[in-house]
């Protein structure tokens, strides 16, 4: 998706200014609806300005440097190319999107990281040794398939490399990839299947190709049932470090 993030947005991209990157008032306007929708439901008018922020999505805690995938490196993108989000409470999440970004791993996390670029995804893969950094927690909305509704409904991740190159797509990514997908099926109660996990090329109205005709899906989905779901780690409330059998 790296390629060419320097279009600007689609006019279905609410908040997001041309070159795809969002306003500081789009987010807070942003936040405000969201926390509307919640307000008449809880006499919102009267509250006092305090307790706005504790409206799902204004203020769920973070703890810095916190992954949703056990193992993963946090590698923080800047804040301009995601918003704050509090799913799966305010969107559903049902979809997987996968990318190949065009680019080496490390350039893919510096332009992730570059406010100006306008976009970037929940998770890079690294095609050498399965290496996977999270640099957008899944509750938040990543601006990476283009599309403001599967941005919403999904989650990515670039698998480093590009779609002529095949040499980039190694084993190891493969079923790093597949175990980071089964956590995230987990989570969410998302079917394997190939309705649900799908590729960039997939998403309506896209103009990119990735992963590429060389992106072995029936490979990759069979490694993806096989997968086991990682557990959260023993630190995590609720986390034994122990694995659970595939569902
Ligand atoms: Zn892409």
């Amino acid at each position: 998706m790296v390629a060419q993030q320097t279009r600007p947005a689609g006019p279905g991209q609410r908040g997001q200014r041309p070159g795809g990157g969002v306003s500081r008032r789009a987010l807070l306007l942003g936040g405000g609806a969201v926390g509307l929708g919640v307000a008449g439901y809880l006499g919102w008018e009267n509250a006092p300005d305090r307790l706005r922020y504790r409206v799902p999505g204004v203020d769920r805690p973070r703890e810095e440097g916190a992954v949703d995938h056990p193992g993963a490196e946090w590698i923080p993108a800047s804040e301009e190319n995601w918003r704050r989000a509090d799913r799966p409470y305010d969107y559903g999440i049902d979809r997987v999107v996968v990318h190949v970004p065009q680019a080496t791993y490390a350039i893919t996390l510096k332009v992730f990281r570059d406010p100006g670029h306008g976009a970037a995804s929940h998770y890079v893969v690294r095609s050498e040794d399965g290496h996977v950094a999270q640099m957008i927690r899944e509750l938040d909305v990543a601006y990476h398939a283009g599309n403001r509704g599967f941005n919403e409904r999904s989650v990515g991740i670039e698998h480093e490399g590009w779609v002529d190159r095949p040499g980039y797509l190694t084993d190891t990514m493969y079923e790093a990839s597949a175990r980071l997908v089964a956590g995230i099926c987990a989570r969410y109660d998302i079917p394997r299947d190939r309705e649900h996990i799908v590729g960039h090329v997939e998403v309506p109205g896209t103009d990119h190709t990735d992963p590429g005709p060389h992106w072995d899906w029936d490979r990759y989905m069979r490694m993806l049932r096989d997968a086991k779901a990682p557990e959260p780690s023993p630190s995590e409330p609720g986390g034994t470090g122990r694995e659970r059998p595939a569902r």
